[in-house]
């Protein structure tokens, strides 16, 4: 019933921590009693080496139900002395909780211990894991004390040696802009390698709801929705306070269909028609049939795994620029072991590792020179993943890179109360919600521009409000979100509310009800068939219908309710680029060889960027640095 747990090439493997400095011993006399009893013993002693290390399980099959972004139940089986199995029944979003499971499970066994890194972009999954099986070993025996030793008992990997790589093209960062930019590389007869930071592609951009911003001029849909290239242009331009760069605005949405065909011709599905996305200001948001932003990746996964000649190194963290001759040839970079690994490119190098909303002395420092927000201290969640730190902007700027706009900084209403993630929010399209303060008021137009409705939002009782909807949008009660989550489960797990009435949902909501049904009916006599339908509201809302125009109000039961609050989403200031993808630098000039796309870019969406719109920036200047990169030689 003993068991060395760290032996032979796995115990090489392994960081011993505190373990040297304790035995763990399930005491020969007593250790059948203590496996019966599943009450095992620890004694400290001073002199034993992690070799005396010893466990023992109740060997079988646990099982303990713990929530991730959903609920989920681990199931764990173990010898007298291994965990040999770890199974878990979850509901997590495929491409993003998913990995995670995957290599934590795998983890855990294979270090026979607890102490296993959160995946990045995965926190809330990764930890409910180790808290499921941590209950589950509690269930097989171990005490306390043994678990405390377990949560030590972590992976290291033997530093690496020091690596070079060259390939054609380079790309520093595997989100959306990065991928759409290596893919367009080795279409243009490149190699390419991307090196990214966290254990696999997807940044930010896969977190994000999927909306993609783009008009098919001309077609049925675009004119049935009287929009345009030039409304969108317009739209973006204005609704950034015409403070983004007109120039590289006309290429975003001159550009933006084709990279619709372009996602296509890769095999990207979308749903037919358009929606509007909250701050999108008009219904030309295209949806992915993937869940959050994951047909992107899985696009870009399979033109690789069905190509050759693009290299993913993952774990691997961008720190400084190579130049040669005033030229950026490379990448100096620390690899997953802290080896230091030298990428270079014989033609282009793209930068594309986003923005800065995880950073948070950056954003208080741009902050004080806008003075928007009220505090973007780390009191203020961010749906950004934790390795989005403009790691990018800091090492252009290092090389002479104009930043510009850093104090343009978006944060969304829209925020999970306890991770800040976009993930929980209920609403599928503008026109059939509404915003409820804790007061049970309407407060600001919820069709508006996103920085007028966090700016409402912070006004409002505790910051925190509720987006109200019928059962329109949800009318079997099982159907998912925009985030790949079924409106079932987010109501069992109480992160959204259901009730049959407006009265029984404020009671629920903790809001008044007379508040509450006054809300909804005077909102409803704007909607289809209301007496003021096509009249623009007090709070200047006139996104009432939407593209089917069934929406005829909130007046069918069952009606639910998720509580939001505001949250950092995107930092639209970085480094300044031309219509060519070009970094300039401080005195105006190009920095030659190396380009720039997505989020790590300033001044094309001005102070305020359109829902919708950042996803449309990845694919049409990740492509356009991929080309250009692709093209350049010394
Ligand atoms: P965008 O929308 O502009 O593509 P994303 O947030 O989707 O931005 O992706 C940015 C990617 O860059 C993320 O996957 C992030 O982990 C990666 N990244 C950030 N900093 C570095 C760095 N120093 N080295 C390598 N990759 C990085």
């Amino acid at each position: 019933m003993k068991h060395n747990f760290y032996k032979g090439t796995v115990k090489k493997m392994l960081s011993i921590g505190l373990v040297a400095m304790f035995t763990v011993t399930a005491f020969a006399g007593c250790a059948k009693s203590n496996a019966d009893t599943k009450n095992p013993t620890i004694a400290p002693t001073q002199s034993a080496s992690s070799e005396d290390a010893e466990i023992a399980y109740s060997a079988g099959t646990y099982s303990a139900t713990v929530t991730g972004m959903h609920e989920m139940t681990v199931t764990v089986t173990v010898s007298d002395t291994a965990i040999t199995d770890i199974q878990i029944d979850h509901k997590e979003t495929p491409g993003v909780g998913e990995p995670a499971i995957k290599s934590i499970s795998a983890e855990i066994i294979e270090i026979q211990g607890l102490a296993v890194d959160a995946v990045s972009g995965a926190t809330l999954t990764s930890n409910a894991i180790i808290e499921g099986v941590t209950e589950c070993l509690k269930q097989a025996g171990l005490s306390e004390s043994e678990i405390n030793l377990l949560l030590t008992v972590k992976k290291i990997t033997e530093q690496a040696e020091d690596q070079e790589l060259t390939a054609d093209v380079l790309v520093i960062g595997a989100g959306g802009a990065g991928m759409a930019a290596a893919v367009t590389a080795n279409q243009a007869g490149k190699t390419v390698i991307v090196i990214e930071k966290a254990s696999k592609m997807g940044g930010n951009t896969i977190l994000s709801g999927g909306a993609l911003n783009a008009v098919d001029e001309g077609s049925e849909t675009a004119i049935a929705n009287k929009d345009s290239v030039e409304n969108h242009y317009n739209q973006t331009f204005e609704g950034g306070d015409k403070k983004g760069d007109s120039v590289l605005v006309h290429t975003l949405v001159d550009n933006a269909w084709p990279g619709v065909e372009w996602l296509k011709s890769l095999g990207m599905e979308f749903f037919d028609g358009v929606f509007t996305v909250t701050g999108g200001m008009w219904p030309r948001a295209h949806k992915p049939v993937e869940p959050e932003g994951t047909g992107f990746f899985k696009t870009y996964q399979n033109y690789i795994d069905n190509h050759t000649g693009i290299t993913m190194v993952y774990n691997t963290t961008a720190k400084e620029f190579i130049m040669e001759d005033g030229v950026v040839t490379g990448v100096v970079c620390t690899g997953e072991t802290g080896n230091t690994v030298t990428a270079k490119a014989t033609n282009g190098i793209i930068l594309a590792t986003g923005g800065f909303g995880r950073n948070v002395e950056m954003r208080m420092k741009y902050n004080e020179i806008s003075k928007k927000w009220p505090t973007l201290d780390e009191t203020i969640p961010s749906t950004n993943t934790s390795g989005i730190t403009g790691d990018g902007i800091i090492m252009a700027e290092a090389i002479g890179a104009n930043l510009v706009q850093m104090e343009n900084i978006q944060l969304l209403p829209l925020g999970d109360p306890e991770t800040g993630s976009l993930s929980g929010n209920i609403e599928h399209a503008v026109e059939s919600r509404i915003f409820i303060n804790l007061e049970g008021n309407r407060f600001v137009n919820e069709g508006g521009r996103r920085d007028d409705m966090t700016l409402a939002l912070f006004e409002q009782p505790e910051t925190k409000m509720y987006i109200v909807m019928d059962s329109d949008t949800y009318q079997k009660g099982n159907e998912i979100n925009n985030f790949g989550e079924s409106i079932a489960d987010l109501v069992s797990a109480g992160r959204a509310l259901k009730a049959e009435t407006l009265e029984e949902l404020a009671g629920l909501m903790n809001v008044p009800a007379d508040n509450l049904i006054a809300s909804v009916e005077e909102y409803n006599r704007y909607c289809k068939g209301g007496d003021l339908e096509g009249q623009t509201d007090k709070f200047g809302r006139t996104l009432f219908t939407d593209t089917d125009g069934v929406n005829n109000g909130i007046n069918n039961g069952p009606y639910y309710a998720a509580i939001r609050v505001p949250t950092v989403h995107h930092t639209m200031g970085g480094v300044q680029i031309n219509e060519q993808a070009q970094i300039i630098d401080t005195n105006g000039n190009v920095i030659t060889g190396l380009f720039a796309a997505g989020e790590v870019t300033g001044g094309i969406h001005g102070t305020n960027r359109l829902g919708g719109n950042a996803l449309t920036d990845t694919v049409v200047f990740g492509r356009i640095a991929g080309t250009n990169a692709a093209a350049f030689e010394r």
